[in-house]
């Protein structure tokens, strides 16, 4: 079965239960959520009725709870020195919140090295890791390590790096990829040879590692190195490149999670993307429907 989802909200009031109804309203069967917003560390005590009604709504209706995805906050950056010891407590904290809320997997982004070099960059991560996966050693959660666009100074936008960070972590059984369409092109990968990708990623980490794709169309061209999302069919991956990923056989089990920006800022995109990647039929026209919605 499809597993597709997106980006949801993840409110103080509703908390989980309202992150699984926005997932409904978009005709959704798996999500993704931040804990609290990205870009800070304020995080609202969690509500354990909500949790549960959560999970039990769940149930009900077929969701597989393991395959919800957390992303973790962009803060987050193992990969130097200034923020290392304020990275390596706040993650634990959030493996601790992911494992509380009856979540598997978190996604986290390497991180970037700022100056101080791939090499450095990577054996800092590497250092984090270990200790976050340490003091979360009875925790059933896996850390889901997103492949990046190469903007900036980031770690991890080709597999080699990916795979040398996973093979300097002492015990890597809860350590995994999410793959992001839209940073794989950027990054130089070719999405229209995705079979090609998929061999080359199995040889170099092994496939059965991915545990999340994040399918988004890219603004920019292959190589660029500019992580901009697009919605699907209006980017340079384009519709029929993003419709074989999402079917492709070998990842039929892995929750495909859309991060592709609202219409106008305003218009939550999912509901119509969905559906159009049910029917596999794209409309060059859903951009001007949403906008008139
Ligand atoms: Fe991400
Ligand atoms: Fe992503
Ligand atoms: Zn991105």
């Amino acid at each position: 079965m499809l597993l597709i989802g997106s980006h949801v909200g993840f409110k103080k009031d509703s908390q989980l239960l309202g992150s699984l109804d926005e997932a409904l309203s978009y005709n959704e069967n798996t999500f993704m959520f931040y804990t609290g917003a990205p870009q800070n560390t304020s995080r609202n005590v969690l509500d354990d009725s909500l949790i549960e009604r959560a999970h039990n709504k769940m149930k009900d209706l077929g969701i597989d709870s393991s395959k919800v995805i957390v992303h973790a906050p962009y803060i987050i950056n193992l990969c130097n020195e200034n923020n290392f010891d304020f990275s390596v407590s706040f993650l634990t904290e959030e493996v601790k919140r992911v494992s509380a809320l009856g979540i598997k997997y978190l996604v986290l982004h390497p991180g970037s090295h700022v100056g101080i070099g791939i090499d450095a960059g990577i054996d800092n991560i590497v250092k984090g890791l270990n200790i976050v996966l340490d003091n979360t050693k009875n925790l059933d959660v896996v850390i889901l390590l997103e492949t990046m666009a190469g903007k900036g100074s980031e770690v991890g936008s080709n597999l080699e790096e990916i795979n040398r960070i996973i093979s300097l972590i002492k015990d890597s059984s809860r350590v995994g990829v999410c793959l992001d369409t839209c940073h794989l092109n950027d990054s130089g990968y070719d999405m229209s040879k995705f079979d090609l990708f998929l061999e080359e990623f199995d040889n170099i980490i092994g496939i059965e590692r991915i545990g999340c794709i994040h399918i988004n169309d890219s603004k920019n061209s292959i190589n660029s190195h500019k992580d901009r999302h697009e919605n699907i069919g209006f980017g340079t991956i384009g519709f029929d490149n993003l419709i074989n990923i999402i079917y492709n056989s070998k990842l039929e089990n892995i929750p495909k999670i859309l991060e592709t920006p609202y219409v106008d800022k305003k218009y939550p995109p999912y509901k119509y993307e969905i559906e159009m990647i049910r029917k596999k039929e794209f409309n060059k026209d859903l951009i001007e429907q949403i906008k008139k919605q």
